[in-house]
């Protein structure tokens, strides 16, 4: 079965990480027919946003993107784009599959963490004001609907994949009525899955566990803004950002993109690590069924990550990007 799929190359390194990507996919095999289209930077002189209609438009018809870092341009009254293609095309799961690579460097081993995050409410939903002039006030929203469903996503994707355990991560000793309410709706959705293990863990005792005995957990479910924060956290524990896929999945579709932003100092150096945007591409092939592409694909990686020859200077490397994708290529070919 083939896919058509909406590419967003983005900023910055976001050209040089998506090509990759798009390289490293087409030659896995995987049925996809590509619909590029910018946003970000590039757009706001033409459409006057970094996010036009036709984008959102192409999106929701595809149903899936792959899309590479937008840099969220500061004071100049722009929203983020990544946070608003969330909410417009109502993406409520982040999902971040993080596990250690050969050769990445880590302080940790076994480490297979999947964190999902809530990415429609809490603190993030942004609902601020100012009281008087010397104070301002945020309001957190919590939803039993948002909570169930985020909870839902997270038991069925440890079925899904044969995981063990799912940690809910909540601050209810404090926030009783809106983390209590959370921790609550989660475990009613934890009875429908008898064989999975499901335990919680305070947000801050959940940080120390982490860096304590990160490979005992499994599947952490979180509201966003505890999410935001411990997803980047785990991120760190297998080798920072340059490795770190995403996904923001919603109930009709599904937009990929790497955890690091567009880092614009290296930008057009061929000095970019494709991991992250590759991965996410794994992530994607997943999602739409191509299991064995996307095991071809991690297998490619994982060889070149072992041999060491063609890796990026952020991994101890002197190989551009564009050759360190080339080498997982050719390993994908030897392999395939
Ligand atoms: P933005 O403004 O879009 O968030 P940023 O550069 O601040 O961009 P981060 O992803 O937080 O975004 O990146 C921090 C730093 O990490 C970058 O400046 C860069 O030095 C490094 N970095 C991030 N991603 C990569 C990558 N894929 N390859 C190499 N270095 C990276």
């Amino acid at each position: 079965m083939s896919f058509k799929v909406t590419l967003i190359p983005g900023d910055g390194i976001g050209p040089e990480v998506s090509s990759a990507a798009q390289r490293v996919i087409t030659a896995s095999r995987a049925e996809i027919e590509w619909e590029v289209v910018e946003a970000g930077e590039t757009c706001i002189a033409q459409y006057g946003t970094p996010l036009p209609d036709h984008v959102l438009e192409m999106i929701r018809r595809n149903k899936v993107a792959l899309k590479g870092p937008i840099t969220t341009p500061i004071g100049k009254g722009f929203r983020s784009v990544n946070v608003a293609l969330r909410k417009q095309l109502e993406l409520y799961a982040n999902v971040r599959h993080l596990r250690n690579l050969p050769n990445i460097p880590s302080k940790y081993d076994n480490v297979d963490i999947v964190v999902v995050r809530e990415n429609t409410e809490d603190l993030y939903a942004g609902i601020e004001h100012m009281v008087g002039r010397d104070a301002a006030e945020s309001i957190k929203i919590i939803t039993r609907e948002a909570s169930e469903r985020i909870g839902r996503y997270a038991f069925e994707l440890a079925r899904r994949e044969g995981r063990k355990r799912v940690t809910i991560v909540h601050k209810a000793n404090i926030m009783k009525l809106s983390d209590g309410l959370f921790l609550e709706s989660v475990r009613s959705v934890a009875r429908d899955y008898p064989e999975i293990e499901c335990d919680d863990r305070i947000v801050d005792a959940m940080c120390m566990h982490l860096v304590q005995i990160p490979e005992q957990f499994d599947v952490l479910v979180l509201p966003n803004l505890y999410g935001d924060i411990v997803s980047d956290l785990v991120a760190g524990l297998v080798g920072g950002l340059g490795v770190a896929p995403g996904a923001n999945i919603g109930e009709t579709g599904a937009v990929f993109e790497p955890a690091h932003g567009s880092a614009p100092q290296i930008a057009g150096k061929n000095l970019a690590n494709p991991l992250a945007m590759i991965l996410s591409g794994v992530e994607m092939l997943k999602y739409l069924g191509f299991v064995k592409e996307a095991q071809l694909v991690e297998k490619g990686i994982e060889h070149v990550l072992k041999q060491r020859d063609y890796i990026t200077p952020d991994l101890g490397g002197v190989s551009g990007t564009k050759e360190m994708t080339d080498a997982i290529i050719e390993a994908m070919s030897n392999i395939g």
